[in-house]
């Protein structure tokens, strides 16, 4: 990436931390033995790994037992979702939401289609979960729920779940509850100590300053775990295969980062950087709106539509600017279709249509965020410049 481009798509990937790639690069020159070889070599490594696990665990505040390494929050959440609901014998329906990653959208609607019943608990026009209307849910459906799993945070609006209300509903049930937290580390403290209801947690590297293809799954030491991906004794019998060492170890050391810099109180800065950035772009751009304002919001993610204007339009044209933002989910951009998880929010769609996500790091500067400022409306109003005028009849309407 050019040193003057503006990265505002950290909710997509981030940039590998210089500490966590000085520790992989000597993972890879230095620990290339296999973990699971008795010789001294592959002990050395091993010790590595448990080392990281012990980071990770400290991240958000578990044993480093209840980690399983994975190849990604995509890994994890399947792992979760199958691994927990095969061992919950003849209980056949999963509560979900309709504004879940693709990555546990995806695997529901193919566990539907093996005869899972899959709810949807009910969403605000704010992108918050309802909570109450979850609960009556399960109440309603106690005997037949296998599983609980709602993301933290959403990462399209960046919308914080009520993650304590719905764990606590799920623990006086005594059903599982998985939740996909892979938005939240290094951007507020997830501490798995105080969250009892909380069964099963998902992450992954990439979002935190760490490497792709490297994650993890927390299962809490009570909830068994049937394995998805078999071959070998690996990850204590629940995830076979060779441990992706470098990456576990980049893992631990992002983690160990992500921790610290969310005690020092780091992501304050963040905040108001992204405060500042909607603050210019809604007096400048009068017409744009702030998705999910009012709900309580990751602090680096803004999600800002500016209505009748195709996102992707935007989005290319800020690309050429320099500035890197996205349009709903990354996997899903290529599409012209809106952002699914803003429709299910009942958001319009040519308000859901406009729509971008703009999403800041701890690398994001002030510098970046002044020319972000500058760029976007001139953006916006060389789009407008070049729509046609509206036909005739919508004239006579607005008249
Ligand atoms: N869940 C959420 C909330 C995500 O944002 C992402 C990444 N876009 C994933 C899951 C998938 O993570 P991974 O890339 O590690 O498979």
């Amino acid at each position: 990436m050019s040193d003057t481009a503006i990265y505002l798509d950290n909710n997509a990937t981030t940039q590998l931390a210089p500490e966590v790639l000085a520790v992989m690069q000597r993972a890879h020159e230095e620990l290339w033995a296999n973990p699971s070889s008795v010789h001294r070599a592959g002990q050395q490594v091993r010790q590595q790994i448990e080392l990281a696990r012990d980071q990770v665990a400290q991240l958000i505040a578990c044993k480093p037992r209840e980690i399983t390494f994975t190849s990604g929050a995509t890994e994890a959440n399947n792992l979760a979702l199958r691994g927990i609901s095969a061992l919950r014998k003849g209980r056949r329906t999963i509560l979900t939401s309709a504004i879940e990653h693709a990555a546990v959208r995806e695997p529901c609607e193919q566990m539907k289609h093996e005869g899972f019943t899959i709810l949807h608990a009910p969403v605000s026009t704010d992108g918050v979960v309802d909570a109450k209307a979850l609960a009556a849910l399960l109440e309603q459906h106690a005997d037949d729920v296998a599983l609980v799993s709602i993301h933290w945070a959403n990462n399209e609006t960046g919308v914080i779940q009520p993650i304590e209300a719905i764990a606590d509903a799920c623990q006086a049930k005594r059903i599982p509850f998985h939740t996909d937290a892979t938005q939240v580390p290094g951007k507020q403290p997830i501490d798995l100590a105080t969250l009892p209801g909380v069964s099963a947690l998902s992450l992954s590297a990439h979002k935190f300053h760490g490497p792709k293809g490297t994650g993890a799954l927390f299962t809490r030491s009570s909830l068994r775990l049937t394995p998805q991906i078999i071959g070998g004794p690996h990850e204590r019998q629940r995830r076979g295969g060779t441990e992706n060492v470098s990456g576990i170890i980049g893992m631990g050391e992002a983690a160990k980062l992500a921790k610290a810099y969310v005690e020092s109180n780091g992501p304050n800065r963040v905040e108001q950087l992204r405060d500042r950035l909607e603050h210019a772009l809604c007096e400048a751009v009068p017409e744009a709106q702030i998705n999910s304002l009012h709900a309580p919001r990751l602090r680096n993610t803004t999600n800002i539509a500016f209505p009748q204007l195709e996102a992707e339009a935007i989005i290319i044209l800020l690309s050429e600017r320099g500035v890197y933002a996205s349009a709903g989910a990354a996997c899903s951009s290529g599409s012209l279709e809106p952002s699914a998880v803003l429709l299910a929010m009942g958001i319009e769609e040519h308000v859901a249509h406009g729509s971008i996500r703009l999403s800041l790091s701890r690398y994001t500067t002030e510098n970046e965020i002044d020319r972000a400022i500058d760029i976007i409306p001139q953006v916006i109003a060389k789009i407008r410049q070049s729509m046609p005028p509206p036909p005739p009849s919508e004239v006579r309407q607005s008249v």
